[in-house]
């Protein structure tokens, strides 16, 4: 059985970034983008005010001759400053020729249309000069950059609308399980609340990625067909339960049927043991355990780290973030543990009801605490790795 870190390193190799695209820039949150972006115009475009006040035809006079008013959005190419005068003048609006400076209100005193100046000013003071957040045919956004809304604000605001970025992975859930009901409907014995599928989609959302559901019972022939499709029409296949070796666990068969290349299955690790992971042409396939604690956790570990490649991300599988233990932990064996907790300020809170059956903790938790399976014992304030939920 393969480690942690072998599953990693064989699903990293395996996982390729999906092609590039065009879109709006307005649908660009939380993609990357996949070429360079130049800057089409300078900005600001034009010298800009960076205050209400008065522009100056010098900085030297006694006082000065208000000779008009430029606003926001007023276009005042005819007029020009000479010395001695000045242009009552407002935020972001165009610097006239001739202008020095630009007096802040608050240092001026205003009798009729004349100005005097109440403290000093040097050259260019208050200008925005044209091109100074970014010129013409600069390099605005490299290759590989997060969209943000910062991102979006800045591109809009250089008058771009479009971006090429990588596309986002076609994603399908399928839900194997007999006993699964949809919400809405009454348990009758034996039966549970479908979960599981509900829990990857809204994982998947956080990615600004879109997943389809199937729900199939434990039947051979149905499960084999629902992965088949689900194969030929995704980048990506998450089945969710029959994975392990009951007699009503079909999907490890129905992957072979099909024409799965298995990659591995099983992994030294709990929860979330019995994980599969293959290919099928270009698709990408997890066979997810069905207990809602494993599918989840394996979902975090393996699953998101492979859809932030797909989508362009270069260092998604780096375990990177790192905080303290507050209390000890010990456990026999040499699986790597995932134990649900809380990091605050740096310090782990390892919860209670770790059991890969109940999602009651994970649902407080926002992070996965990682013991890996080389120790066996860990003090309060060992630093050990954590995998955010938020
Ligand atoms: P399995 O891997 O199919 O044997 O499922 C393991 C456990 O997880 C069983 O107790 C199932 O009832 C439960 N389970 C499987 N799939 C789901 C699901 N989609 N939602 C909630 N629980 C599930
Ligand atoms: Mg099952």
């Amino acid at each position: 059985m393969i480690t942690v870190i072998q599953a990693k390193e064989r699903i990293n190799q395996a996982t390729k970034t999906l092609k590039s695209i065009e879109i709006n820039l307005s649908d660009g949150l939380n993609k990357i983008i996949s070429e360079d972006i130049i800057s089409p115009i300078n900005m600001p475009p034009f010298d800009q005010s960076a205050m209400d006040g008065y522009a100056l035809g010098d900085i030297a006079s006694e006082s000065y001759q208000v000779i008009g008013e430029i606003k926001a959005g007023d276009n005042p190419k005819d007029l020009t400053l000479s010395k001695g005068q000045a242009i009552r003048i407002f935020t972001g609006a165009v610097v006239p020729n001739g202008a020095i400076a630009i007096a802040q209100q608050e240092i001026v005193a205003r009798i009729d249309d004349s100005i005097k100046l109440t403290a000093t000013l040097i050259e260019h003071k208050n200008i925005r000069p044209k091109g100074e957040q970014i010129i013409e045919g600069q390099l605005a956004l490299e290759k590989g950059t997060l969209i943000t809304p910062a991102t979006i604000g800045f591109l809009y605001g250089i008058g771009i609308d479009k971006v090429s970025v990588y596309s986002s992975p076609k994603v399908a859930i399928i839900a194997t399980g007999s006993e699964l009901v949809s919400p809405g409907q009454k348990l009758t014995l034996g039966q549970i609340y479908e979960s599981n599928s509900f829990a990857l989609k809204a994982a998947i959302e956080t990615l600004g990625v879109e997943a389809s559901i199937i729900s199939v019972k434990d039947n051979y022939e149905i499960t084999r067909d629902a992965i088949k499709q689900a194969l030929e029409n995704n980048d990506l296949v998450l089945t969710s339960g029959g994975i392990s070796v009951g007699d009503y666990d079909f999907v490890g068969e129905a992957f072979q049927e099909v024409g799965v290349k298995e990659h591995f299955y099983k992994v030294q690790q709990k929860p979330g043991k019995p994980l599969f992971f293959g290919k099928k042409n270009e698709t990408t396939l997890f066979g997810l355990p069905g207990n809602p604690a494993s599918a989840l956790s394996c979902f975090y570990v393996y699953v998101m780290p492979t859809i932030k490649k797909m989508m362009g991300h270069t260092d998604s599988f780096d375990l990177i973030e790192t905080a303290t233990l507050t209390s000890p932990y010990a456990r026999k064996g040499s699986f790597t543990h995932f134990l649900k907790a809380q990091v605050k300020n740096n310090k782990i809170t390892l919860l209670n009801a770790q059991s890969s059956a109940m999602l009651s903790s994970f649902a407080a938790a926002n992070c996965l605490a990682c013991f890996p399976g080389e120790q066996e014992a860990w003090n309060t304030g060992d630093t050990i790795q954590v995998i955010r939920l938020d």
